[in-house]
């Protein structure tokens, strides 16, 4: 067994294809972004500055962040898999990543999660800090308007009211914020390959990505 690490933009696909790939495979997928997105949500709901380091961390240190194997996500034992997929957590989960001492109590919960081999891992991450020897190292984009448009398919059909426009913009603020911050900004890593999934769907991804683990 190996450790696979996946990092991209914002809806770049990285969660459907880990999900995918760890099906496929027998593996368990840790999607870190549900973690981020897990305090700023419980920051939120407890009314604390986004902004305000110290206090983020004492919510973030005092939140019970829980992953089950079938990907729903669990804050102090309510499952908030939907709650934590509005524009407004999105958009809390990018501020409080900056902070560097919220990165190290997550960071330090994901690597004792794929201590041992047979995990996908996605993030921003995790293939530069994370999981740096992850086996499999790959960096999955894709076009904005392609990946705005997808976004809003996918929460339309959750239920969610968005509109188009706010949603790219918000995207677009989103990526700035996450790869000029200066705590693990989002890279592509020397030896990662980049997967442009602009054209291709599910199924093309995942078989690519299969060929290549085969061939390393
Ligand atoms: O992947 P997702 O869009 O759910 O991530 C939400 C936010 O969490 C990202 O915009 C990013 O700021 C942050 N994040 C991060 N490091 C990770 C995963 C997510 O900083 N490994």
């Amino acid at each position: 067994m190996i450790n696979i690490a996946i990092d991209g933009p914002s809806a770049s696909g990285k969660s459907t294809i880990a999900k995918r790939l760890a099906k496929d495979l027998g593996y368990t997928h840790i999607d870190t972004g549900a973690m981020y997105r897990a305090v700023a949500y419980e920051c939120i709901r407890q009314n604390v500055d986004l902004e305000d380091e110290v206090a983020c961390f004492e919510v973030a240190m005092k939140t019970e962040i829980e992953l089950s194997p079938e990907g729903s996500i669990f804050v102090n034992g309510e499952d908030v898999s939907n709650n934590i997929r509005t524009d407004e957590v999105s958009q809390g989960a990018s501020k409080v990543s900056k902070f560097a001492r919220i990165r190290e109590l997550l960071v330090a919960k994901q690597r004792k999660m794929a201590e041992k081999k047979g995990f996908v891992m996605d993030g921003r991450d995790i293939t530069s800090v994370v999981l740096p020897d992850a086996e499999i190292k790959i960096f999955q984009t894709a076009d904005v308007t392609v990946r705005a448009q997808r976004r809003f398919e996918e929460l339309t059909k959750k239920g969610f009211d968005v509109e188009f426009d706010t949603l790219y913009k918000e995207l677009v603020d989103r990526d700035y914020r996450d790869m000029n911050r200066e705590e693990s900004p989002l890279i592509k890593v020397e030896d990662a390959i980049e997967i442009d999934t602009t054209y291709l769907s599910v199924d093309e991804i995942v078989a690519l990505i299969k060929k290549y683990i085969e061939s390393r």
